[in-house]
Order: structure tokens, then sequence, then C-alpha cells
């Protein structure tokens, strides 16, 4: 009884909190190292290896640089084409940027104006604008500006089809966000030991035809941000000579000149993350190089989530459908619960100090989850913050696919712990700005949206639910789905009545 009071009692502190992953672990200052994990959990019905894992100061990731898996599909216009060159001033915490955007109207109507996105200035004193022009070097004067939006006016309508380019050239100077228990999850920004550079970039959004720009206001906890895929060049470079920085990318860099460059193809965003101090374990599973980059006291729970990253790709890889990109990057993060991204995530440093050995453990769950995310949010996107059920729900089951296929000795745990602890009730189909607050969105969203996709397999079967799954992942691989287009497809993998489970979990439907 003792045990479980603890256990209670660990989940109650590590359950209060707001974010991506719905769970957020004690964190505030908490810098002791985990002494007692084993960091080699058990894998019982996986049929390859392990795989092997080495331990580095990281230098250059060692993997190739191919190109990631092409397209198969769908895109019938060229995608949007970031240009992005950056030179980032560690010490003092600053970026410069030059940025051109090649934009090509995917929606299928013209479009009379044109909207940035611009996330850093939503921050007080952090974006500085220095120009603003068109492709042709003529400035754009006639513009608004509404903290992070930025408008354009267009002279004439843009037609399907057709490409816009503008070039932007601007500085941040980064903010260090303190940990807030009230609050989303702030990546963005830095702390004493590392810079995280997440939306760092003015972007252009979805447009939906007939209701246009998807732009969402940002809500107390949950992401608001719908991102079209795109094509990324980014060139960074450092201008302090410590030789110990390290850069942590969503891709795989080619460096010549001191200058770090990427490509990323059909991709949601490009996040990154520096910092003197990382750790580098790598690992390769079905060809993708997995990276996990970690503060030297968390060395055993590092490793951990390398394994846990690397389990999970290949596990999700069968599911879903092959994970499009040639590297997966995990980055321990000072900020609070974790965040995905394309191609990359950041976990909690909490999750890192608190991780007790074994997969049934708050960091494996979390890991599993975030992994779960390069389906559920960057290859098969939707509108975070209207149906965050459709990425969060479905990440959150995720996780309970991992236990149960390479982990079943922890999936009790998980069902008790992670689920059913909460009681969890409220409409899966509600969005960000749920005005019950933070709980009240988790417990409906995640928690009872991982039941409502185990009672779904329940009633339609294992067969008709799996063939279904992977059937979603690659009919909207680089798009983005709605609600209507899960249950629209669903249909067609079976035939059984699902209104009882409709009537219970969803308002609207
Ligand atoms: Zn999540």
């Amino acid at each position: 009884m003792k045990t479980k009071l603890a256990t209670l009692s660990l989940s109650l502190l590590v359950a209060i909190f707001a974010a991506c992953t719905s769970q957020n672990p004690s964190t505030v200052s908490s810098q002791q190292p985990d002494t007692t994990a084993t960091g080699t959990p058990d894998r019982h019905t996986a049929t390859s290896p392990p795989p092997t894992l080495t331990s580095t100061k990281p230098a250059t990731p060692a993997v190739d640089d191919q190109q990631d898996t092409p397209t198969p599909e769908l895109l019938t216009v060229k995608l949007t084409q970031y240009d992005l060159s950056a030179t980032l001033n560690y010490p003092r915490h600053h970026l410069a940027v030059d940025e051109q955007i090649a934009y090509t109207n995917q929606s299928g109507e013209p479009i009379s104006d044109l909207l940035l996105i611009i996330e850093p200035a939503r921050y007080p004193g952090v974006f500085q604008l220095n120009s603003l022009s068109w492709s042709d070097g003529q400035p754009i004067l006639d513009y608004t500006r509404d903290l992070g939006l930025l408008r354009i006016p267009l002279v004439e309508p843009l037609p399907p089809g057709e490409e816009l380019g503008i070039s932007l050239s601007y500085d941040l100077n980064l903010p260090s966000p303190s940990p807030s228990y009230y609050g989303r999850p702030v990546p963005f920004g830095y702390s004493s030991r590392q810079t995280n550079l997440v939306d760092w970039y003015p972007f252009i959004p979805p447009y939906v035809p007939g209701e246009g720009w998807v732009a969402h206001r940002a809500g107390p906890f949950g992401e608001h941000l719908v991102y079209e895929v795109a094509d990324f060049e980014v060139k960074i470079q450092l201008s302090d000579s410590n030789p110990n920085l390290v850069i942590a990318a969503c891709a795989p860099a080619e460096i010549a000149n001191d200058v770090y460059r990427y490509q990323f193809k059909g991709a949601r965003n490009f996040s990154w993350s520096v910092s003197d101090q990382y750790i580098l374990s790598t690992t390769t599973v079905a060809s993708v190089a997995v990276l996990s980059y970690y503060f030297p006291v968390n060395t055993v729970a590092g490793e951990a989530v390398l394994q846990t990253t690397a389990e999970a790709l290949e596990l999700y890889n069968d599911l879903f459908g092959p994970y499009p990109r040639k590297t997966l990057t995990v980055v321990e993060a000072d900020f609070l619960d974790g965040m995905e991204y394309d191609g990359l995530y950041f976990l909690s440093k909490g999750f890192y100090n608190l991780y007790s050995g074994g997969p049934a453990d708050y960091l494996t769950a979390i890991a599993a989850h975030e992994t779960a995310h390069q389906w559920w949010y960057s290859a098969i996107g939707n509108d975070q913050a209207l149906e965050p059920w459709l990425d969060e729900a479905l990440s959150t089951y995720s996780e309970r696919l991992f236990y149960e296929n390479l982990h079943p000795q922890g999936l009790d745990w998980w069902w008790t712990y992670r689920i059913y602890y909460y009681e969890p009730r409220g409409w899966v189909d509600g969005s960000i700005y749920n005005p019950e607050g933070y709980r009240a969105y988790r417990d409906a969203v995640y928690l009872n949206g991982a039941l409502f996709l185990e009672d779904l397999r329940n009633l339609i079967g294992d067969k008709p639910f799996f063939e279904f799954l992977y059937a979603y992942s690659q009919g909207y691989y680089r798009r983005i789905a709605s609600g209507d287009d899960f249950f629209a497809l669903l249909e067609d993998y079976s035939q059984t009545d699902i209104s009882p489970l409709l009537d219970k979990y969803f308002q609207m439907r």
C-alpha cells in the first residue's frame, strides 16, 4: 500500500500541468541525477533484435545526406519553399535571419491577401523586422501587423497553382521563459544550458477555400498552429567560437566552412536546438538514424529515451506506415512536458530526472507518445486547435499499442496511472479553448479520446481497426485530415453501427 500511495502521489505531481503530452513532470529546478534506473527495458514481443546503442560526445550526427523519401502522390503542385539563412549568437541569445518564401497557392481558389504567422512576435521585444520585400526587391510597405500576424494585401488575387515570392530580414532577441505550471509549455527561447528554435520564422498557414487562412489564436494550453507541408532549405552559422556547441536538428546536416546546411522536404516545420552540454546517443532502426541528445546528468534516461523511440518507431512503421525521414531527433528540454515537431521532439528534463527504470514509467510512455506524433501531427496533419483529438487521442492510444506489443508487463500500469486514475470524461471532439481549463481538456481529448479508440477497436474488431488506421495514415499523408475525413474513411473498413460510441464520446456527431 505504501508503494501504491507513493506512486499515486507521483501521479498527482505529474498530472497537474499542461502540454502536448498531457503529462507534466515535476521539474522546478530539480537537477538530481537518476542513479536507480537501469535504462534497459525488456522487449517481449518484438521480432527483431533491439537496436545497438552507442554513446558519444556529439560531433556531427553520423547520418547520410540522402533526401527524405519522395512524396508518393497527392500533391500535384509545387510545395511552398522556405529558404532560411540564420546566424546564431549563442551567448547573446540572438538570431539574425534572412528568409525567402516562394509561396504556391495550393488552395484551389484565388487568394486576395497573404498571411504570415510570426510566432516570435507574440513575445514582447523578441521579433524585429528589418526588411520585407517582393522577390524582385520591391519593398512591401502596404501591410498590417497584429501581434503574431502580418497581412499583405495583393493587388491582384493569386490564382490556384501560382507562385509568389517574398523576402524578409529580421532579428530575434530570444526570450528565456520561466517554466509555468499554468500555461502551455514554451520550447521557444533559451535556458542556461540550451537554446530551442521552434516556430522561429514567419510562415504561411493553410488556406481553406471558402473560409480563408487557418490562423487560430493561442490558447492558455494546447497547440494552435496548423501547418501546410513545405520544403525547407536552411543554413545555420554559429557566430560563437565555442567548440563544444552542438546543433540538434530535425534533419541531417551537411557542414562546409562552418555552415550547417539542411534540406527538409515535405515537412510541417523546421526545428533545432543548440547547447554546449549535449551528450548524443544514436541508433539505427529501419534505416532511420535515431538521435537522443541529453544532458550529462541524465545518461541512463537519455539512453532509455533512445531505446523507446527506436522501438516505437519500428512498431509504428508496421502499424501506421513507413516513417518517411532519415532521422528522428529527441532533445532533453529545460521546459515542461514534451512537444512534438516534424522530425524532432522535445522531452522535459523532469521525465529524465524522475526516471525509475523499466517501461512502467512516464519517460517511456511519453517518449512513445511523442514518437507517435511523427505520424499523428507530422505525416498526417490536422487542425490542432479545433480538432486536437485527431493527433492527441491517436498519440495517446499509440502508447497503449506500444505497451501492448512491446512491453505488455507495463500495460496494466499504463491503464491504471495514465488513463483510469484520472477518471476521464468529456467530449473527445472539444477544442483547445475548453473554458473548464486544462485538466478538463486533457481528460476529454487525450484520455477519453484513448478510451474511445479502445472502444472503437473492440466494437469493430482488430482487423478492420488496424486496416483503417493504416489507410487513414497513408490516405492523408502530408495532408490535413479532419474528423469528417476520419469517420468517412472508417465507413470503408467497417459497416458496424458506431453511433452508440459517437453518442457517448462526441458532442457534434
Ligand atoms: Zn501529444
